[in-house]
């Protein structure tokens, strides 16, 4: 059998220090890119590592125990992290999601989110402060991150049949324990609780709909994810994608679903409710989400960016360089010159990747040399 062959390429030091402009932005919320774009959502990487081997995101053969994580003093200090925060708040940020790796393995993780939740956006109003887990240590926290002031949590979990799951996250975690890490985050409040599941064709498409019986009329909103093609490592195949149309038609099969609104301009979830047997929206069931990152791009709403657990901004998932934040910061330079580094950054974006994807060569996979899913998170 032929090998697979993964380039082991080290995307860290794809990155350029961000520069100061001459003339300074103001950070008063108006920002916007080269596309007329806003910057309304931060997604914060605060550890590289990971206690799972999800392949479709840190395959075993190239997360190894050999693997150059980043060494301590590299990652951005918790006061970093919330200064560089601070100004992307100014600049017009509303929601922050901390992410990794798995963020739960950062120590004291609590002092971080007790720092953002001080935050205010331009208008005054609180952030909204959340975070993405694999789940398997929320039993633990999920009461302390609750009293530090995470608003809510989503929760990945690709399946409901312990061996799919133990097989999916390749290292033979139950998943009875990431039930379990739901349940407390519940009890703790932490909610709406979301829940992510990446459907692989050929691996999991079988729990969509275990999942979808699990979860509805649980108050916990079920969201299906197109498998991407992040990063360079993961072996991405288009024929492994299921379109979240797809799903949807299989849900439908057995639960019927009517169409929703979109809650909010740049959310990437397509909303779907459990309907009556009127055919209308039963709030009781609740609904699901589906997230088309391959199928239908939502770049033209995109109001996301992404700072690496080293201090680096990328301003697309699909990114193959990042602009050096962290020199800024421990340089000399002032709360307004980094904001206005960060708005120069921001002006000058025109990331449209998944638009882009669909006029490029069918199957081309992973050829670019894209920064890694769990160096700056999803
Ligand atoms: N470890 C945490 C977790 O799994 O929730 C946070 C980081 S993880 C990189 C964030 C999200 O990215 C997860 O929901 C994960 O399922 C998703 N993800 C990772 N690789 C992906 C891929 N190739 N395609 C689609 N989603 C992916
Ligand atoms: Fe870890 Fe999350 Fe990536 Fe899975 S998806 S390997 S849990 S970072
Ligand atoms: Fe945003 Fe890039 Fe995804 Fe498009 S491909 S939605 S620009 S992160």
């Amino acid at each position: 059998m032929a090998e697979r062959v993964i380039p082991l390429i080290d995307q860290r030091v794809a990155a350029r220090a961000a520069a100061v402009p001459a003339q300074a932005i103001a950070a008063d919320g108006l920002l916007v890119d080269t596309l007329g774009r806003p910057l309304r959502d931060l997604r914060i990487s605060v550890t590289d590592r990971c206690n799972f081997r999800c392949s479709y995101c840190m395959p075993k053969e190239v997360f190894g125990k050999d693997y150059p994580y980043l060494p301590h003093t590299d990652l951005l200090t918790f006061e970093e992290i919330t200064r560089i925060a601070r100004q992307f708040v100014a600049h017009g940020v509303r929601k922050i999601r901390l992410t990794g790796g798995e963020p739960l393995l950062r120590k004291n993780i609590e002092i971080l989110i007790e720092q953002l939740s001080a935050l205010r956006t331009v208008d005054g109003a609180a952030l909204d402060l959340t975070l993405t887990t694999n789940g398997s240590l929320l039993e633990r926290k999920a009461r302390a991150l609750k009293a530090a002031g995470l608003q809510r949590v989503t929760v990945s979990l690709d399946g409901l049949d312990d061996s799919v799951f133990r097989s999916m996250n390749d290292v033979d975690f139950p998943v009875a324990e990431v039930l379990d890490g739901i349940a407390a985050a519940r009890e703790a409040g932490l909610g709406p609780i979301k829940v992510n599941m990446v459907v692989k064709r050929g691996t999991n498409e079988h729990e969509i709909l275990p999942m979808a019986r699990h979860f509805r009329g649980t108050g916990i909103v079920l969201r299906f994810i197109e498998y991407m093609d992040v990063g360079a490592t993961n072996g991405w195949r288009m024929n492994e994608v299921m379109p979240s149309a797809d799903v949807v038609k299989h849900i439908r099969s057995e639960l019927p679903l009517v169409q929703l609104e979109h809650s909010a301009r740049g959310e990437t979830a397509e909303r779907w409710g459990y309907a009556d047997a009127q055919g209308k929206h039963d709030a009781a069931a609740g609904e699901i989400g589906v997230i088309s990152s391959v199928t239908q791009a939502f770049c033209g709403d995109c109001n996301r960016a992404r700072l690496s657990t080293e201090g680096r901004l990328y301003l697309c998932l699909f990114a193959t360089q990042g602009h050096d934040l962290r020199s800024l910061v421990r340089g000399n330079a002032s709360d307004e010159q980094l904001a206005s580094a960060i708005g120069h950054v921001w002006q000058g974006r025109s990331d449209r990747y998944s638009q882009l994807r669909s006029s490029m060569a069918p199957d081309s996979g992973t050829g670019a040399r894209r920064v890694e899913m769990s160096y700056i998170g999803g």
